[in-house]
């Protein structure tokens, strides 16, 4: 039944979210339609449909120890992980590996690149960021919003070994510089930051998105809330943090009480951002010291920072979806769609079972 050209014309029928109405579903040359369409094959009743799930901040290209994964079917196997979870695109937050051969792969993850990480000189894990002084930032951030697909990664912050704690990595006015820089070349701009030092710098710079986001305070909330400056927590990767400070903790002291006031108010951060309207997004950082395919579990860690369940499953589908700009359940949309036995709004266990999976109209899972 199955070939390599066109998908089949198929028929679901099942509880459409986020709408939430028992609907019939067809697809036809690999995109949804209510129309019915003549002779489709019904491959499923009565679950529940879910735009393809979103990880929102993971990295292809990175392995085990932060290392560049130049095995190709290596990094292959790390989308071929998201996509067993359910998760049908993907925003890569920054790889020093070109994974475009992953494209011409029609039953893998659509991957939305952020070009390399740009980081300031000896400021993130070896090996894994293009380097440039401050004085090289525009131009850095030209060649990578051109290299990815719309977005560019900075490293915002990271640990200041002559100061032995966390510190910025860029003066104000050279980011704002960068900022508009990007957006004049169509992409938009998110930066790793751990701390709180950095962050004023980039949300008045007008930065899109702060990954990890753990030292904002109750006025930077504020102020993102006001500009629609969104946040993507990565809660799976903030369980290190008392992993990070013990590391660190004979040689840089400050740095190890940093991190652990960190992780002690990550989750009240999270609950404060999204309670003043910051948009929250589920990434799980994969790549490096974390597995792929663990959407469900940044799924469940938001909900227990407090977003009501309906709000977590929204920041891995159909909200982050919306955000990257990729459709979801609707009339001539490419038919990306995970289906689950149970309502995973009423319980979000059942995201880690994924059932029926459809990408770009094909049986993937
Ligand atoms: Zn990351």
């Amino acid at each position: 039944m199955s070939t390599t050209s066109a998908p089949a014309a198929l028929h679901l029928s099942g509880v459409v979210l986020p709408q939430g109405e028992h609907r019939d579903v067809w697809i036809r040359d690999g995109r949804f339609t209510f129309e019915a369409v003549p002779g489709a094959e019904t491959v499923s009743r009565g679950g529940w449909l879910l735009p393809g799930l979103v990880d929102a901040h993971c990295h292809v290209g990175i392995g085990s120890g932060g290392r560049a994964l130049e095995d190709r079917d290596a990094a292959r196997q790390q989308a071929l992980d998201e996509r067993a979870a359910g998760v049908l695109a993907l925003r890569d937050c920054g790889s020093p590996v070109d994974t475009r051969f992953l494209d011409d792969e029609p039953d893998l993850p659509r991957i939305i690149r952020a070009g390399r990480h740009i980081a300031a000189p000896r400021r993130y894990i070896p090996g894994l960021a293009l380097e440039v002084e401050p004085a090289g930032l525009v131009d850095a951030v030209r060649v990578q919003a051109r290299r990815g697909d719309g977005w560019v990664k900075l490293v915002g912050d990271w640990i200041d070994r002559g100061q032995g704690d966390l510190a910025p990595e860029w003066p104000a006015e050279v980011l704002a510089a960068a900022i508009d820089a990007a957006h004049e070349e169509g992409a938009r701009v998110t930066a790793h930051t751990f701390g709180t030092d950095a962050l004023p710098g980039l949300i008045r710079a007008g930065i899109d998105c702060i990954e990890h986001g753990t030292g904002l305070t109750e006025d930077l909330v504020a102020e993102m809330a006001a500009r629609g400056t969104a946040v993507v927590p990565t809660l799976v990767n903030v369980e290190n943090f008392p992993g990070f400070a013990a590391a660190g903790e004979a040689r840089f002291p400050a740095y190890a009480s940093t991190m652990r006031r960190l992780y002690a108010q990550s989750g009240a951060v999270v609950r404060a951002a999204f309670e003043a309207g910051v948009p929250v997004f589920a990434g799980t950082d994969a790549g490096g010291g974390i597995e792929h395919g663990v959407i469900a579990d940044e799924v469940r860690a938001l909900h227990a920072a407090g977003l009501p369940a309906e709000a977590a499953l929204a920041a891995a589908s159909w909200s982050a979806r919306q955000w990257l700009g990729l459709a979801c359940i609707e009339e001539g949309a490419p038919a990306d769609l995970v289906v689950y036995d149970s309502d995973p709004r009423a319980d979000l266990d059942t995201l880690a079972r994924p059932g029926l999976t459809l990408l770009r109209g094909r049986v993937v899972g």
